[in-house]
């Protein structure tokens, strides 16, 4: 558990949550937090290793418990996202993995939005159904009375990410944190797209808020990490789970990432801007289809992004006329984008869904959640924004 003793005062805004958020200063005198690469931590004394294994006192035992670097990262997303308490993980898909196998059992039912990571719909259609877990689906823009219809007796769990990968198809999170509230549901959100700083579920009635750290916390393109913050209630049955299975975030990995959130709302304003600035600049060419982004007036759920997100994020897609051959000729013509399956990096990526990051889904699937095989996933970088965009026209240009 981490020591609350030097937790700066709440009245702080996040960008100095996410700074001065910090590990207690050791024997050294150092000023930034150092690494504490240890897989053990050492007993003062017989009464001391008896009272920390029966969690009378809180304290670092083994590093799949805690380790100061963990706990400091946690601390930091906690006070973001506006949650008490969390967990870090090895990696995204350990953590939507364990915020929902630490609270499901055989029999349970979820209700998920169609439009999911393509490891989390895997987890739902293949893993899950083996331990008796089932779910069904709904579009991301059904309205309140369809997802109300879609709770069975034995639904514990609404499960969404909003904006959804790769489409942007946003759901409303407050109509879902009433659902929730209402009919006795946990309401878990993967917040990875929009990070705490654009977009804070908890506010709108989320209980579990679960990130892939790989992406724009991060923020570099370096190490796998994830996180899930909630209640101290919920954490604490999370933390028998983590415990006793192990999918803990290596101390090297949770100090890189509470270096990154040093620098998140500033990465995130930038990446925002450049964003919108592509989207903008793209929107009506002649050489696509169509242009989606949060943030511009003609995405169909703009009032709805306005509501509850801040700014309209890293990532804007595009469809580009010409389908699947276009599609694969922009790939091979880009020259400073990265054509790579990650996101929220520094370096501008091009991804297409339909030949990687959704090939496993059957062609009706992925026309279902809006993947068409013209369309490509931009995650728009630190760099110049007209960098960006002359690389996105000459490759528009030469793939025709
Ligand atoms: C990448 C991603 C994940 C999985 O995270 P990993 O760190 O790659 O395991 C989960 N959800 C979303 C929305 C993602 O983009």
């Amino acid at each position: 558990m981490p020591d609350q003793s030097d937790r700066p005062s709440r009245t702080l805004h996040p960008e100095t949550l996410a700074i001065r958020t910090q590990t207690a200063r050791g024997a050294e005198r150092e000023h930034s937090t150092p690494l504490f690469l240890t897989s053990s931590f050492v007993f003062d004394d017989a009464e001391q290793a008896r009272a920390l294994f029966t969690e009378e006192i809180a304290g670092n035992i083994y590093s799949r418990y805690s380790n100061p670097n963990t706990d400091e990262f946690v601390r930091k997303m906690s006070l973001l996202e506006g949650a008490e308490d969390g967990i870090a993980f090895a990696s995204g898909m350990a953590a939507v993995f364990g915020s929902m196998a630490a609270f499901l059992r055989s029999g349970d039912h979820v209700v998920a939005s169609r439009a999911l990571f393509g490891s989390t719909h895997q987890l739902f259609t293949k893993l899950f159904p083996r331990w008796g877990i089932t779910s069904s689906y709904v579009d991301a823009d059904a309205s309140a009375d369809v997802w109300a219809s879609a709770v069975l007796p034995n639904t514990k769990m609404l499960f969404v990410e909003t904006p959804s990968n790769p489409g942007l198809a946003l759901i409303d999170l407050e109509m879902l944190g009433t659902l929730a509230a209402d009919q006795k549901l946990m309401l878990v959100v993967d917040n990875c797209f929009t990070t705490p700083i654009l977009q804070q579920p908890i506010k709108w009635g989320a209980h579990l808020v679960v990130h892939s750290a790989t992406k724009f916390i991060d923020g570099q393109g370096r190490v796998l990490g994830g996180v899930v913050v909630g209640s101290a209630e919920l954490v604490s049955e999370l933390r028998f789970f983590i415990r006793h299975t192990g999918p803990a975030m290596s101390p090297f990995n949770a100090w890189v990432l509470s270096k990154s959130l040093e620098t998140l709302s500033v990465r995130m304003d930038r990446h925002c801007d450049n964003a919108l600035a592509v989207a903008t600049h793209f929107e009506g060419h002649a050489a696509l289809d169509f242009v989606r982004y949060p943030f511009l007036e003609s995405h169909p759920d703009h009032a709805l992004a306005r509501k509850q997100m801040s700014a309209g994020g890293g990532i804007v897609v595009l469809e580009v006329k010409g389908g699947l051959e276009r599609a694969r000729r922009f790939l091979d013509a880009v020259e400073l984008l990265s054509h790579t399956p990650n996101l929220g990096d520094v370096r501008s990526i091009v991804t297409h869904p339909t030949s990687t990051t959704h090939s496993k889904l059957s062609e009706a699937e992925r026309v279902q959640v809006g993947i068409v095989p013209g369309l490509i996933r931009v995650s728009v970088g630190l760099e110049h924004r007209d960098d960006i965009i002359a690389d996105i026209e000459q490759a528009l240009e030469r793939s025709a």
